[in-house]
């Protein structure tokens, strides 16, 4: 197998791509790979809305307290924003989505939103990896203040301990990476997000892959099956 680190894909994505698993699963980190490799858009609402949060905006002073609950943001809002988001100029040519759709009631509106859209059909990719697994990788997880990286908890240990190896900036914990809200994301997503996933299988939309393997296992074989569909 090639590197995938250096290897350029032989098609456009040219669809939505649905990154599906539980908190700490390695949505985030696969989805940056992905949208990078084909030079896509990055999807995030996690990031979407920790950006409000930073910025302070009416939205963010909504999303804070829900996200530090471990709950989800309601429907209305989330659909909003990605609804404005998609419509933009730089998805014409495909976008990854990590962290969306959550609830069935957005898995259902976004299949409405991208029948507009002049894409292929969406694929949704499940990276399982078994509760008590992502519990450890979150508590350990730290992320970059200013740009946002992200280590340990399964990815890579910074050079100096507390700061970002990209930017220097300072390593955090992130509020809803505390033991007691990740024991609530994770419930949270039994109850509301694992019906998304048999909504994609029934469709015969959904491919699994196994999460608990390492990042660079993972990131070869999520680009080994985007490439083989194309
Ligand atoms: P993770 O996947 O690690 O749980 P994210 O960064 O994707 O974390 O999301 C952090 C929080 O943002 C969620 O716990 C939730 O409160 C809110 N959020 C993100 N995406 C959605 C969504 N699609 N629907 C509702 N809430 C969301």
């Amino acid at each position: 197998m090639a590197d995938p680190a250096v290897r350029a894909p032989a098609h456009p994505l040219l669809r939505a791509l649905i990154l599906l698993g539980a908190p700490g699963a390695g949505k985030g980190t696969q989805a940056k790979e992905v949208a990078r490799v084909y030079d896509v858009p990055h999807l995030s609402t996690g990031d979407m809305f920790r950006e409000h949060v930073a910025k302070g905006t009416e939205l963010g002073q909504r999303a804070k307290p829900i996200m530090e609950s471990g709950k989800l943001v309601p429907d209305e809002i989330v659909l909003g924003m990605v609804e404005e988001r998609v419509a933009r100029q730089d998805c014409a040519s495909g976008f990854v989505l990590d962290g969306f759709p959550r609830t069935l009631p957005q898995a259902e509106r976004l299949e409405e939103i991208l029948s507009l859209l002049p894409l292929r059909r969406a694929l949704a990719v499940n990276l399982a990896v078994d509760d008590e697994a992502v519990v450890r990788r979150i508590a350990s997880r730290r992320t970059c203040l200013k740009c946002g990286a992200i280590y340990g908890g399964g990815s890579k240990q910074t050079r100096a301990p507390g700061k970002c190896d990209v930017c220097q900036g300072e390593l955090v914990q992130r509020p809803d990476d505390r033991e007691e809200v990740v024991r609530q994301r994770m419930a949270t997503y039994h109850e509301q997000t694992r019906p998304v996933i048999e909504f994609y299988r029934r469709r015969g939309q959904l491919l699994e892959l196994d999460g608990a393997k390492d990042i660079a296992s993972v990131r070869g074989e999520l680009l080994d099956l985007l490439e083989r569909l194309q």
